[in-house]
């Protein structure tokens, strides 16, 4: 495990480990500009290159005026210019300005009226020392200007000009990486102790380039102390939680997934979720679908175990003629206004398809007509009545978010289901009655945990919002942050293939927190493999689902 730290959490693992636990700030600023000086030398290579390190009076630019020192006491051609713009200039920063000098660092100062534009001509590096995680406002001013002329600078040198930013490019918040007003784009950011939330996400994500962690011995005592609420898991972590393939074993011990997805006009969706779970190591997956897929899905998914329905609404003439009395009806489905308006007619009754499984995996490919709703209220309501794992994904979200009480009203006494929605689907699940989707959306984006947690609290359930970086909420404090994956899993389909893992991984008996945190690492890592083996425009959710195995014994 490890941990993320955010803007505030940073802060507090550095004034624990200096004013509790005693270690003097000058040895964690030398440790970090150690790593900086390192990780840039080690970027440079070559000597003759000149640096200019752009400091600010905090200790950002502390560490950024230390790394200029040890970069110059190694043999670079290496200056600092300093900007000077903050009211309030920190101690330590002033002492490693006297160290400097008397080191014979050149320090041009905006005071004595250098402008950095006309400087920077002259350097083939920057080192970012203006703002680091102390940042607290939206950034302007001198130290606006300063950003401007690095990133310009940037845009038209490309690659004759590498920006290197000192735990996180200044600008860009620790916590959500939103931009601040500005911020630098770096190629690489050598960062201190964790890597910091706002670099995994959206623009701080982008703007950190490469990211470098170095270990500046912040005591275990004083991080543990600060409870860091972000964390990622490793492969080993999440190999100690998966079920062991026993050698002696028969299907009947992994477990039984009933998958309800597609409809009338979709099947794709529901063989991508089986196959997934098929994978993943579910011992048996069973698929209720629409009648109409029945010869696509048994061809396309022939281990699958298949149950169909058929919609008849009032209005209409059955489409074949038959006698509904001949099947078992599953239920009639009634307006609001009281009419019968349809029946969903099937083989099995939804109450015995849901006795049978062991988990179930809702909505893929559902649609959202009333027959869909009807079944999605069936299922859960037979689920929650025999106390069945269930994991909804995709139009089962787009449903319960048009009518919100499907949900509360099925709620556990503890958290046994799991809600899968992207960032829209989660925006439509949590907007408010004045807000539109847009607007919703953008909450997240600022604060994507405290709506993961949001939502896990409000229906008890385990929230998985799904993005580049995916996170999972059970409604404590802590949340985790899923790394791996990547851009060759933003096509269609993906997310059908998570829903049948995670369906796989419930079916065989896992708690919900570890089936949704192991399935979003399974599925991501999936995806760096197929990546790897088709390239990521080239791969498809078939080539990831290939792959799932490999990562999970
Ligand atoms: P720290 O010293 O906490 O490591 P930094 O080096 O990032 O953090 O600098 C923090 C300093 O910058 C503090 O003095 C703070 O008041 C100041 N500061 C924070 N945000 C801004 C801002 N947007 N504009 C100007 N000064 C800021
Ligand atoms: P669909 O409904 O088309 O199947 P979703 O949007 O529901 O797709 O799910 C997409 C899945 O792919 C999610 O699990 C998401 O985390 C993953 N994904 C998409 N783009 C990326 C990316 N750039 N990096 C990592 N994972 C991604
Ligand atoms: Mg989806």
């Amino acid at each position: 495990m490890k941990y993320f730290t955010t803007g505030a959490k940073s802060a507090l693992i550095d004034k624990i480990s200096i004013e509790e636990v005693g270690m003097p700030q000058m040895v964690l600023m030398e440790r970090a500009s150690l790593g900086v000086a390192g990780a840039a030398a080690e970027f440079i290579k070559d000597k003759k290159q000149k640096i200019l390190t752009v400091v600010e009076g905090g200790n950002n630019g502390g560490d950024g005026v230390a790394a200029a020192r040890i970069l110059k006491e190694r043999g670079f051609n290496v200056d600092i210019f300093y900007i000077g713009g903050i009211k309030k200039t920190s101690e330590a920063f002033l002492e490693q300005i006297k160290i400097a000098e008397n080191c014979g660092v050149k320090i041009y100062k905006a005071s004595d009226d250098y402008s950095l534009k006309s400087l920077l001509v002259g350097y083939d590096i920057v080192i970012d020392g203006i703002f680091g995680v102390g940042l607290s406002r939206e950034i302007g001013g001198v130290q606006a200007e300063a950003i401007n002329i690095i990133n310009d600078a940037k845009e038209e040198r490309q690659n004759d000009l590498a920006v290197i930013s000192i735990d996180i490019p200044s600008g860009v918040s620790a916590d959500n990486g939103e931009l601040l007003g500005v911020a630098v784009k770096a190629d690489v950011t050598v960062t201190f102790g964790f890597t910091k939330v706002g670099m995994l996400f959206g623009k701080g994500r982008e703007y950190s380039g490469k990211i470098i962690l170095k270990d500046i011995g912040f005591p275990a005592c004083a991080v543990e102390k600060t409870a860091p609420e972000y964390y990622g898991l490793d492969i080993d972590d999440i190999k100690k939680i998966l079920p062991v393939r026993k050698d002696d074993s028969n299907k009947g011990n992994f477990g039984r997934l009933l998958i309800v997805a597609g409809n009338d006009s979709i099947a794709g969706a529901a063989v991508i979720a089986g196959q997934a779970a098929f994978k993943a190591g579910a011992g048996l997956v069973k698929i209720f679908t629409h009648k109409d897929n029945r010869n696509i899905i048994g061809a396309a998914l022939p281990e699958a175990l298949l149950d169909v329905y058929e919609y008849n609404s009032d209005s209409e003439e059955s489409s074949d003629g038959t006698n509904h009395s001949a099947g078992k009806c599953s239920g009639k489905i009634t307006s609001p206004g009281g009419e019968q308006s349809g029946e969903i007619i099937s083989s099995t009754d939804i109450e015995s398809l849901v006795k049978w499984a062991t988990a179930i995996a809702i909505g893929p490919g559902l649609g959202t007509s009333e027959k869909s709703k009807y079944l999605l209220k069936a299922v859960l309501k037979a689920a929650y009545e025999n106390d069945k794992p269930v994991v909804m994904d995709a139009d089962a979200i787009n449903i319960i978010s048009e009518d919100r009480s499907i949900l509360k009203n099925l709620r556990f006494e503890e958290k046994k289901w799991i809600i899968t929605p992207h960032m829209l689907e989660m925006a439509r699940l949590i907007k408010t009655e004045d807000e539109n989707a847009k607007d919703a959306l953008g909450r997240i984006f600022k604060d994507r945990f405290e709506v993961a947690k949001y939502v896990s609290n409000e229906y008890n359930i385990i929230s998985v919002l799904k993005d580049a970086r995916t996170v999972v909420s059970d409604g404590s404090s802590r949340c985790f942050i899923n790394t791996n994956g990547n851009s060759g899993m933003s096509k269609g389909g993906s997310g059908d293939s998570l829903t049948g893992i995670i369906g796989a991984l419930l079916a065989e008996g896992m708690k919900p927190q570890d089936a949704a945190r192991a399935g979003v690492f399974i599925h991501g890592a999936a995806g760096d493999i197929a990546a790897l083996k088709c390239g990521r425009t080239s791969m498809t959710v078939t080539d990831l689902n290939g792959v799932i195995d490999m990562i999970k014994r």
